[in-house]
C-alpha cells in the first residue's frame, strides 16, 4: 500500500488555481455544473467500457449523481458510481490540464483580474472550478474493475500542491466533497442547490439524487424547520434533452445544452432539433456556434458532433456524421440503428450512416439559409466571417450541394467594400450584354481593389468579385458557372468583354498591335523566359503594363500560393 504522497501541481493547473482563488465572481455557481458534468462523463464511460464488460457493474448497475450537504461540517458531496480513478488516474487527471476547453480558455487570459474572473464563469474551468467555492476539496475513488483496496484520496486546498494515498473503499465510482469557504455558506441549502441543477443539468440523462426534506413542527414554542431525511428523490428531469418533445424544450434550456456540449461560453447562432423517421432512424440536435474555435483550419480536428446510440454514449468527434466543411457545426446524434458496438472505421463504411450525414448536411445548409433570409441579416453577417471561408471548401467536397453552397457565398466587389454580394446579387446589375462574372483573386481586398486589372472594368461600369480568402482560388475551379452565367477571372486570358467592347475600341486596339509589331517581337524575345507570350492590351487604362495568365492556366494567386509553400 503507498504511503501518503505530496505532488505539485503542473505549472499551468498553479496558475489557473491561483486565479480561481484569487479573484472575485460574477458566476460562482458554475463549480457545480463542472463537477455534475464529470460525474456524468465518468457514468458515460462506463457504461461505454461495460458494453464489453459488463462485470464492471458489479452490483450497482443504476447509474446516477447524489449531491448531499452537510450543515455542521459545511461540506458539500458530489459522488456518482461511475468508472471512477485509479491512483495514477488521479495524479495525472487532477494535476494537469488535459482539456483543450480550459487550454484555450488559459490561451485568452489577458492578465486583467476582473476581465478573467468573467471568463471562468462563462467557460467553467472544470474540477478546478470546486476552488471557487471551497478552501480544501478532497476526492476519494475507485475504478471500476479494481479491488477495494485499490481505492485513492486525493486533497488539496488549491495551493500548489495536493496529496494522494491509497485507501479503502467499498463503492466504485468517485466522490468529490468541498469544504467550503466562509463566504460560500449559502450553498448548503436543498432550495439553491436545487434551483441550480434546474437551470444547468436539468439535460443531464442521469439521475441526480437529493435528499428529501421533511417539516418538522418546532417543540416548546420554537420555530418548525426543515430536515433532512434518508430518503433520495430525483431532481432533475433525468432524460436527455434531445429526446424530450421540442415544444417542451425553451431556448434557455437549447442554450445550456450547447455550453455544455461546446465548452462555449457564447450563445449558439442557430439550432436545429429533428426526429428523423423512414429507413434510417435518428434523433439530431446540431447547433451553429457564434465564433469559429481556434483549430478551424486543421481538417483533421474540430469534428463536434457527439454520437449515442439508443441514449448510450459511443463517441466525441464522430466525423463521418458530417463532411469535413461543416465541421464547425456541434451538437448530438443519436441513431436508433447502429449497433453498440460501432467503431469508427465502421462508421465509414456505414449506409445508415451515410443517410445520416446527407440528413445533417441538408439540415445545417437549410439553417444557413434562414439566417440567409431573416430579415435581419446580422446573425448571417456574423455567420460569413466566421465560417464563410470553410463553407466555400463545399463546392469542392459536396458536388450533390454545390448550388445551394454557391447560392451563401458573399463577396465584396467593386461596387461593395463589405463582403455581401452574393453571384444573385451580381447577376441582378450586370450591365446588358455582359456575359460573364468577373472576378479578381488577391490576397487581401486592398490588393484585389487595386488591381490593374481591374481599370477596364472601372472604366465601363462593371462589377469585379474580389475573391480574398485563401481557398477562393481552389473552390472556384469547381465553379464554372452560377444559374447559366460563367464565372470568368479578369487575370486570365484575353478578356473579351464581348458586346460591351465597343468596335471602334476593337478597331483601335488591331490598329495599335499592328504598329507594335516590332516592339512586340523584342518583348518577347527579351523575355521569353518569363512570358510565353507579349500582347497590345486594352484591358488597362492607366497602367502601362500588366501580367495577366493564359486561359486554363494557374493564376497569379495560385502561382504565389505553390511558390510561398515551396512548388
Ligand atoms: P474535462 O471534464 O473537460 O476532461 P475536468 O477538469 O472537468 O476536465 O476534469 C479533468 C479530468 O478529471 C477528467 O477528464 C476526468 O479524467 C477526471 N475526473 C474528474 N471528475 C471525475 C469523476 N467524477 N469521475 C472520474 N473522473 C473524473
Ligand atoms: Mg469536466
Amino acid at each position: 500500500m503507498s504511503q501518503k504522497q505530496t505532488l505539485s501541481f503542473q505549472a499551468e493547473v498553479a496558475q489557473l488555481l491561483h486565479l480561481v482563488t484569487h479573484s472575485l465572481y460574477s458566476n460562482k455557481e458554475i463549480f457545480l455544473r463542472e463537477l455534475i458534468s464529470n460525474a456524468s462523463d465518468a457514468c458515460d464511460k462506463l457504461r461505454f467500457e461495460a458494453l464489453h464488460h459488463p462485470e464492471l457493474y458489479e452490483d450497482a448497475p443504476n447509474l446516477e449523481v447524489r449531491v448531499s450537504y452537510d450543515p455542521a461540517a459545511k461540506t458539500l458531496t458530489i459522488a456518482d458510481n461511475g468508472i471512477g480513478l485509479s491512483e495514477q488516474e488521479a495524479i495525472d487527471n487532477l494535476g494537469t490540464i488535459a482539456k483543450s476547453g480550459t487550454r484555450e480558455f488559459m490561451g485568452r487570459l489577458s492578465g486583467d483580474q476582473k476581465a478573467d474572473a468573467q471568463l471562468i464563469g462563462q467557460f467553467g474551468v472544470g474540477f478546478y472550478s470546486g476552488f471557487i467555492v471551497a478552501d480544501r476539496i478532497t476526492v476519494e475513488s475507485r475504478r471500476a474493475g479494481l479491488k477495494p483496496e485499490e481505492g485513492v484520496r486525493w486533497v488539496s486546498t488549491g495551493a500548489g500542491d495536493f496529496e494522494v494515498e491509497t485507501i479503502t473503499r467499498a463503492q466504485r465510482g468517485t466522490s468529490v466533497t468541498l469544504h467550503l469557504r466562509d463566504d460560500a455558506l449559502d450553498y448548503l441549502s436543498s432550495w439553491k442547490l436545487k434551483s441550480i441543477i434546474g437551470k444547468y443539468s436539468d439535460h443531464i440523462s442521469l439521475p441526480i439524487a437529493m435528499r428529501k426534506e421533511e417539516w418538522k413542527e418546532g417543540e416548546e414554542g420554537k420555530p418548525g424547520e426543515h430536515v433532512l431525511t434518508d430518503e433520495w428523490e430525483t431532481v432533475n428531469q433525468a432524460t436527455a434533452l434531445w429526446t424530450r418533445p421540442k415544444k417542451d424544450i425553451t431556448p434557455e434550456q437549447y442554450q445550456e445544452f450547447y455550453k455544455a456540449i461546446s465548452h462555449d461560453y457564447e450563445p449558439p447562432l442557430a439550432w436545429t432539433h429533428n426526429r428523423v423517421e423512414g429507413s434510417t432512424e435518428y434523433t439530431q440536435l446540431l447547433f451553429i456556434p457564434a465564433h469559429a474555435p481556434v483549430d478551424l483550419w486543421n481538417r483533421d480536428k474540430a469534428a463536434g458532433v457527439k454520437l449515442y446510440v439508443k441514449r448510450v454514449f459511443i463517441m466525441d468527434e464522430a466525423e463521418a456524421l458530417l463532411p469535413s466543411y461543416l465541421r464547425f457545426v456541434k451538437g448530438v446524434i443519436d441513431s436508433a440503428d447502429l449497433p453498440l458496438n460501432v467503431s469508427r472505421e465502421l462508421l465509414q463504411e456505414s449506409r445508415d450512416v451515410k443517410a445520416i450525414r446527407e440528413g445533417n448536411t441538408r439540415r445545417v445548409l437549410s439553417m444557413i439559409e434562414e439566417l440567409a433570409n431573416a430579415e435581419d441579416k446580422t446573425k448571417f453577417q456574423k455567420f460569413q466571417s466566421e465560417f464563410g471561408a470553410v463553407l466555400k471548401e463545399g463546392l469542392g467536397e459536396d458536388f450533390g450541394n454545390r448550388e445551394r453552397i454557391a447560392k451563401l457565398l458573399r463577396f465584396a466587389s467593386t461596387a461593395s467594400d463589405t463582403a455581401t454580394v452574393s453571384f444573385a446579387d451580381y447577376k441582378g446589375r450586370m450591365k446588358e450584354g455582359q456575359e460573364a462574372i468577373y472576378y479578381v483573386t488577391a490576397d487581401s481586398q486592398a490588393a484585389a481593389a487595386n488591381s490593374p486589372q481591374l481599370e477596364i472594368f472601372r472604366k465601363k461600369g462593371i462589377e469585379v468579385l474580389y475573391m480574398t480568402d485563401r481557398v477562393d482560388e481552389w473552390a472556384l475551379g469547381f465553379v464554372n458557372e452560377f444559374d447559366g452565367t460563367p464565372l470568368q477571372s479578369v487575370a486570365k486570358g484575353q478578356v473579351d468583354l464581348g458586346t460591351l467592347q465597343d468596335e471602334a475600341e476593337k478597331r483601335a486596339a488591331e490598329e495599335a498591335a499592328e504598329s507594335f509589331q516590332p516592339v512586340l517581337a523584342k518583348l518577347k524575345e527579351a523575355l521569353k523566359d518569363k512570358a510565353s507570350d507579349v500582347r497590345v492590351t486594352t484591358r488597362l487604362v492607366d497602367s502601362p503594363a500588366c501580367l495577366v495568365v493564359t486561359e486554363g492556366g494557374m493564376s497569379l494567386q495560385l502561382a504565389r500560393l505553390l511558390k510561398q509553400a515551396g512548388q
